[in-house]
């Protein structure tokens, strides 16, 4: 590769302790430098052996984030994705285990010649190639690396960015280390030695960090920063200060008025145009023109979690800048409502099922559809969540009993949801799954085209005939229920242009009610916000309104639903 053609790197490391928040603070200085002019990548090397995210449990780890080519990833990826105007692909997310694989398969192949495979050179150079590839076309490539500094797991991560900085020269790698300042109250000060002990620990392995990154409940006071300045042999103007903030989308402003991306440009010796945060200042003042609070009930499996629902709390939160709505998200574990029945939605201005596998809170899940149903609640389903309202329907409008999907009750009278066993991909290749396929493989995954019918609240909610959005799952509706399903009214409104596999269903005589088979807060952004969310939470805002005229006449109303099934 060409030197001119190469891009910048600028290696993001943590310390101190996980959960600092590195994925945000790259994907906010990526924003930055993007409002520049430059084409910025950034990829996520995870320490793990897992080949990727798709079978780790959100509870474990948080939400798997889809990439539009089909990859299940770190949920980092979905940050990268809010803040920048790129894509992320499955070149985005590296693991230990797919570098080991690599590895392993060039050493069964013969292509190390006969000589003893060993961390040093072999993973490591299979790092820096993934990096190289990840980062291919881009004018700087951020790599962040997972974990923290002093993990074994991390170790040849770190070694790779140090001989990959060596390699391109230090005017084309920069390390940026984020560390935390905790503040001692008992003494009334910010506690630098943490710092100092992450960086000498980074030094150890030959790595000097350029920038610090430090994360704190507080400003940072200048006689703290000469002394990390001093102590960790960082430039004093390089050592900047990361409050918290009430909105992560402020952080871009921040981080560019403590002068990082400057840091960076300068750094690189690049000349690119001034920084213009116009659109993200808008982002965050669109806050202050929220004048009305709606409840959106979510009723999931993972609901302790907050990282679970990660893109699908910050599409929420999207459509409520984009619809001047605070949008309160009340999180109810779908077992309560098989426990304690419907009367735990009350109150709701919205209903929200979730994506989710397995058997467990499905029921509920099955209430709450039909409460939502019944009442005129406007009503979201997410892949399970759609599954779960052709399920409902079925069972409570068709007359048909039993009806599940094969995933939960393989032995259903009426499999209305079941397993496709060939599809079409978006590249118009045939891909075949069974049931005893491997649990990693056998997902339609990634983005997929649908066609939206004529007339219908979808073609009118995305303003297109044909959308693209990605998916996540192996169970389809069948379509040999179509006709009954749809005869009592119950449409399917979106559907794959090749396979007819249904991807949007909808009730035309229900306020807003509409379940589909993708996910869209997978390509929700701040900016640009995503329609079937701005429509949902527009509903949410009418049910509001129209519910606070009519309370005080009657007592909010509760369905027939078999509310301890
Ligand atoms: N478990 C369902 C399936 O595999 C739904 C998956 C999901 O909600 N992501 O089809």
């Amino acid at each position: 590769m060409s030197d001119e053609n190469r891009p910048h790197y600028l290696f993001v490391t943590g310390g101190v302790v996980s959960s600092l928040g590195k994925g945000i603070a790259a994907a906010s200085l990526a924003a930055v430098l993007e409002t520049r002019g430059l084409k910025v990548q950034i990829i996520k090397l995870d320490p793990y052996l897992n080949v990727d995210a798709g079978t780790m449990s959100p509870f474990q780890h948080g939400e798997v984030f889809v990439t539009r080519d089909g990859a299940e990833t770190d949920l980092d990826l979905g940050h990268y994705e809010r803040f920048l105007h790129g894509k992320t692909s499955r070149l985005s997310n590296v693991t230990t285990g797919q570098i080991y694989r690599n590895v392993l398969d060039k050493e069964r192949r013969g292509d190390y010649l006969g000589s003893t495979v060993q961390v040093i050179p072999h993973v490591t150079d299979e790092i820096q190639l993934a990096i190289e590839r990840g980062g291919e076309g881009a004018d700087i490539c951020i790599a962040e690396i997972g974990g923290t500094v002093g993990d074994i797991e991390s170790l040849p991560f770190l070694e790779a960015i140090r001989q990959l900085g060596i390699r391109v020269g230090s005017k084309r790698a920069m390390y940026m280390h984020l560390t935390l300042l905790p503040y001692v109250k008992s003494s009334g000060e910010m506690k630098t030695k943490p710092t100092q002990h992450s960086v000498k620990e980074l030094r150890t392995i030959g790595i000097q960090p350029d920038v610090l990154l430090c994360r704190s409940d507080r400003p940072l006071p200048d006689s703290e920063r000469r002394k990390i300045a001093l102590f960790t042999n960082v430039a004093e103007r390089s050592v900047i200060s990361a409050i918290d903030l009430d909105d992560i989308y402020k952080i871009p402003a921040w981080l560019h008025q403590q002068g990082l991306d400057e840091l960076v440009v300068e750094h690189f010796g690049l000349q690119t145009r001034k920084t213009d945060l116009s659109q993200w200042d808008r982002v965050v003042t669109s806050r202050d023109a929220q004048d009305l609070e709606i409840e959106v009930v979510m009723v999931g499996k993972y609901v302790d979690l907050a990282d679970a629902y990660i893109s699908l709390n910050e599409a929420l939160e999207h459509a409520g800048r984009h619809t001047g709505s605070k949008v309160r998200i009340r999180y109810i574990e779908a077992e309560t409502i098989v426990r304690q029945g419907d009367r735990v939605l009350q109150g709701a201005d919205a209903i929200l099922v979730p994506g989710g596998f397995g058997e467990r809170g499905i029921e509920g899940k099955i209430v709450a559809c039909q409460y939502a149903r019944e009442n005129g609640i406007p009503y979201l389903g997410i892949c399970l969540g759609m599954q779960v309202a052709v399920i409902e329907f079925a069972r409570h409008v068709c007359g048909l009993e039993g009806a599940h999907s094969t995933e939960i009750d393989p032995d259903t009278s009426h499999p209305v949801i079941g397993l496709v066993t060939e599809w079409h991909d978006s590249g118009g290749e045939v891909q075949r799954r069974t049931h005893s396929s491997d649990k990693g493989g056998t997902m339609r995954l990634g983005a997929q085209r649908a066609r939206l019918s004529a007339g219908s609240r979808a073609r009118a909610i995305y303003n297109a005939e044909m959308i693209e959005e990605r998916h996540r799952h192996r169970y389809e509706f069948n379509n040999h229920y179509r006709e009954t399903i749809e005869g009592r009214g119950l449409r399917i409104s979106g559907e794959t242009p090749e396979d007819h596999l249904a991807e949007i269903v909808e009730l035309p005589d229900h306020p807003w009610f509409v379940g589909c088979q993708f996910h869209p807060e997978f390509s929700s952004t701040p900016r640009e916000g995503h329609p079937l969310f701005s429509s949902f939470v527009r509903a949410a805002r009418e049910h509001h309104l129209s519910h606070q005229v009519d309370a005080g006449a009657a007592a909010p109303a509760t369905s027939s639903a078999q509310g301890a099934a």
